[in-house]
């Protein structure tokens, strides 16, 4: 078995391994859609180490002036762009003022273009949400390198994104923790992609978030900076929120399929509360190989940009003196139901994915806006999934028409729950 994750790298790996043959020195041009947020950050973060290997070329926003602002005059992009148009304009007036020379764009078409701009090397894409779904597909049918960080497009439709990735050669590199550490802990084919021969299990790791020790009662009552305290890791509120109810883990369950042309029951979720093993691969011999290091997404995202060489990420070592102990456990699929619901979704298949998806992003801004309970977030995806008729299809006229429906389906639940629409 093969997948296409990886795939052309094949032949750079080759190239750096053979003498008198240099490898592509040349400056690579990235474009970081989501650079605002906590993955876009963390990638300028380590760009910033390494200027003579990256060029940051285009940065996008949803409508933060001020972080967007500051990203320009540190990195001088040729390219902005901001999502909404009013906050389009008041960034061109501010780079005005402060003479920078960084042109600036609006609109999600702008975004969709610059994913697959001839003059872009990599894609970061690591905007939230269904949104990243056609700037990443532009990205995979043009041929980039994409830095993966983004996994609700997987799970609405991976295959449709991976095929066109394979069509056009590009190189789709995991940047979520654990899908990295699983493609660092599998062989790479002669093909080019990995290679999944031999793999009894893929072990994928949860922390368990904040409410790993937290009763049921509990649960009911569980407020919204709760759920934004993630033990281990510091990311944005929508992946915050999906941590603490599992649904994070449902959605790397599928995005694993979909990346590793794989089935369900190859994944076991295995609860690792202090985050140091980021997944594990499990052999038919009995070998279990697995990717360790500190909670920091530079790690992944550093690897995924230099791979198959290595560079700083400027995080500090793993010292395992001070680590106090690996532990293990089951995931309670009671108190976090999201996680089952995931797996079923999964074995629905056709659209079914993305209507979990769609429900969970309408749910968790509706709790993060203070509007419904923390145990009620797995209830409105579970009625959703049971009112909206699966679709076998995955093209991505019946994904995107699968996506509405479960938005309008899950708004008309939340207004059932006393939500005002
Ligand atoms: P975030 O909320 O911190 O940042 C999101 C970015 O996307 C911001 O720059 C924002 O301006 C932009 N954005 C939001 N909505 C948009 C829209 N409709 N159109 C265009 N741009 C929009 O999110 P994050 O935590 O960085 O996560 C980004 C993605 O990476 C998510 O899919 C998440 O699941 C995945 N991921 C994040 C982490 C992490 O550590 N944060 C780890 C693994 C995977
Ligand atoms: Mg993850």
């Amino acid at each position: 078995m093969g997948s296409s994750v990886g795939l052309g790298l094949m032949e750079e790996l080759g190239a750096s391994r053979q003498p008198g043959r240099e490898i592509d020195t040349s400056v690579k041009r990235l474009a970081v859609l989501g650079a605002t947020g906590s993955i876009g950050l963390n990638t300028l973060d380590v760009a910033r180490r390494h200027p003579q290997r990256y060029q940051i070329h285009t940065v996008s926003a949803r409508r933060n002036v001020g972080a967007l602002a500051d990203i320009c005059r540190e990195f001088e992009p040729t390219l902005a762009i901001m999502l909404e148009a009013n906050a389009a304009e008041q960034l061109r007036q501010v780079l005005r003022n402060s003479g920078c020379q960084t042109r600036v764009e609006q609109g999600d078409e702008a975004i969709e273009c610059a994913a697959r701009a001839a003059e872009i090397d990599i894609v970061v894409s690591a905007i939230v949400g269904a949104a990243a779904l056609l700037p990443t597909l532009a990205a995979a049918s043009s041929g980039k390198r994409i830095l993966l960080a983004n996994k609700e497009a997987l799970v609405m439709c991976g295959d449709l994104v991976m095929s066109e990735a394979r069509a056009s050669g590009a190189v789709v590199m995991p940047v979520d923790s654990e899908h990295n550490a699983i493609f660092q802990s599998l062989p790479i084919a002669e093909s080019g992609g990995v290679c999944t021969d031999g793999v009894e299990k893929i072990l994928l790791t949860a922390s368990g978030g904040p409410f790993r020790n937290t009763s049921l009662e509990d649960l009911r009552v569980a407020t919204v900076q709760q759920a934004l305290a993630h033990p281990n890791w510091s990311m944005g509120p929508k992946i915050s929120v999906d941590s603490a109810t599992l649904m994070n883990k449902g959605l790397e369950v599928i995005e694993a399929c979909r990346l590793f042309d794989i089935s369900a029951d190859q994944i076991e979720v295995v609860v690792h509360p202090e985050s140091i093993i980021h997944s594990m691969v499990r052999y038919v011999d009995g070998s279990v190989l697995a990717q360790l290091g500190r909670p920091d997404m530079r790690t992944p995202i550093a690897h995924s940009l230099a791979w198959p060489e290595r560079i700083d990420a400027g995080v500090a070592p793993l010292d395992f003196s001070q680590v106090s102990g690996l532990h293990f456990e089951k995931p309670d699929l009671e108190r976090f139901p999201a996680l089952r619901l995931a797996f079923e979704a999964l074995h629905r298949g056709g659209s079914a994915p993305a209507v979990l998806n769609a429900a969970n992003e309408v749910a968790v801004e509706s709790f993060l806006a203070g509007d419904v309970a923390f145990l009620q977030l797995a209830e409105v995806v579970e009625n959703t999934l049971d009112r909206v008729k699966t679709a076998t299809d995955q093209d991505l006229a019946t994904i995107i028409q699968a996506d509405a429906e479960a938005r309008a389906v899950a708004t008309d639940e939340l207004a059932r729950m006393g939500v005002p629409r």
